[in-house]
């Protein structure tokens, strides 16, 4: 494979863990992106690795693979740039997760202990317990649990030190390029018209984020990745008053759930440079960009009641980003079965960061042929929450061929609406060329 050219599409951060890990095994890697690198999803969100809100499953194992992953890439980015992996921000600070509920306290130890037995370490918090991790979250609460695994980064820092061992191992990166369509050969794909000219290689990966399903059918082969809005508040800097990522026991479930209205849970986090940031929500809106006071207000709403010393801090801005969903929220991560020369590396909705420099391990041994350290299937492209009723059979699209059940492990994880297919409307299609 040595030689080998890969584009890789999308310079988010799996783009950017793609295409480190792709050029460190030789390959010839050129990544594209339609804007700058880093500036989508990947600068849109938070930075939390977390272990805390999987249960048992193959995306567990994924954040489980990626998080002993993360301090062995941030050693390598520190060897060729210590100002780099110092950028990244890396806190293995540990997650707390709070019921304020006794429905809601039963059902978190009862995770719990699904995920001790997954490898999870989880221990619980007595009162006085908890008042010294957290001495500013409320006194009303009826459990806690530590997880001492999860971690932070801050995300486009992240991806700018991985895309930086890609371009130090030999990639190329073209911004302000945004791909079009496809040119196939034989029925493979052997080239992609980007708005600067035709761009040839061996290989292709798609990691256009919440895109990858847009871009997808471009080339002939859609899947369903859609997006899920998510917004977040961001305080000014503040003395410390958040030691670890916090959130309430209602997380979990609005991260499993698929319902296409608002989800919101608290989730609480300092960063390095003092604002706290403050979460989160998710909605499936489309590409609708507004931040909605309405959603901001429930928000804030939550986040006093698990932090009330909150109340009197000053806001100075508020952002959100669009995350990348499959209907049985779990990543795509493998080769497209419809169209050779055609890989896909997204789908990872609310835990890309986290899930990063495991999925391009994966990637690298699948596309190697290597034996992957992890079970890869749970993640193939054919499996009917990828190519389901969403996939558009005009543009190329085969039912899957051997259905697999694949789940994130969450609780109250429910089967997405039929009927909320993102547009595809955008797609060109491929043009055939005979050799
Ligand atoms: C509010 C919020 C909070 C979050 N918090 C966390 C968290 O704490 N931890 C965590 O792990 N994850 C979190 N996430 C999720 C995480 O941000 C995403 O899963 C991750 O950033 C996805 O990265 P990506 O590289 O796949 O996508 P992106 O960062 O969106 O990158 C895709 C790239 O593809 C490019 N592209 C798209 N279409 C084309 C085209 N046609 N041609 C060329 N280029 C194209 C885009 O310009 C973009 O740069 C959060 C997300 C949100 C919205």
């Amino acid at each position: 494979m040595y030689g080998t050219r890969v584009a890789v599409l999308g310079a988010g951060i799996v783009g950017a863990a793609c295409a480190r890990e792709l050029a460190l095994a030789g390959l010839e890697v050129t990544v594209v992106d339609r804007g700058a690198a880093a500036s989508a999803t990947t600068a849109h969100g938070e930075g939390n690795v977390l272990v805390s809100d999987k249960g048992p499953g193959p995306e567990l194992e994924l954040a489980q693979f990626s998080r002993r992953l993360w301090p062995q890439v941030l050693d390598t980015i520190a060897e060729r740039s210590g100002r780099a992996a110092d950028a990244v921000e890396w806190e293995p600070k540990g997650g707390i997760v709070v019921a304020t509920t006794d429905a809601g306290a039963r059902e978190l130890v009862r995770f719990a202990a699904a995920q001790r037995a997954a490898g999870v370490r989880a221990e619980v918090l007595d009162a006085d317990g908890l008042a010294e991790a957290e001495p500013y979250v409320t006194p009303a609460h009826t459990a806690a649990l530590h997880y001492p695994q999860d971690a932070q980064v801050q995300p486009a820092a992240a991806a700018a030190a991985l895309l930086g061992d890609a371009l130090a191992a030999g990639a190329t990166l073209g911004t302000g390029r945004e791909v079009l369509g496809a040119v196939t050969r034989g029925g493979r794909l052997t080239g992609i018209r980007t708005s600067a000219g035709l761009l040839e290689a061996d290989l292709f990966v798609n990691a256009a984020g919440p895109w990858a399903g847009e871009l997808a059918a471009r080339l002939g082969a859609p899947v369903d990745v859609r997006p899920r809005r998510g917004d977040i508040l961001v305080t000014t800097p503040l003395p410390p008053m958040v030691f670890h990522k916090v959130y309430d026991a209602d997380y979990v479930g609005a991260v499993g759930s698929s319902a296409e209205e608002l989800q919101t849970s608290a989730v609480v986090e300092s960063t390095r440079g003092g604002s706290v940031l403050i979460g989160s929500s998710r909605r499936r809106v489309g590409f609708d960009d507004r931040l909605r006071p309405e959603v901001l207000s429930v928000v804030a709403a939550k986040a006093l009641r698990l932090f009330p010393t909150l109340a009197g801090v000053p806001v100075m801005r508020a952002y959100g980003g669009f995350r990348p969903y499959v209907p049985d929220h779990l990543p795509v991560i493998g080769a497209d079965p419809r169209l050779a020369g055609l890989w896909h590396a997204s789908g990872h909705e609310g835990a890309g960061i986290g899930l990063s420099v495991g999925t391009a391990r994966l990637l690298r041994c699948l596309i190697l042929g290597e034996p992957t350290d992890m079970d890869a299937t749970p993640f193939r492209v054919d499996r009917p929450a990828v190519l389901g009723e969403h996939a558009h059979p005009a543009n190329g699209a085969r039912p899957a061929s051997s259905a697999h059940s694949a789940s994130s492990g969450r609780p109250a994880s429910s089967a997405s609406p039929a009927g909320s297919a993102h547009p595809a409307s955008s797609a060109h299609p491929a043009s055939e060329e005979t050799a």
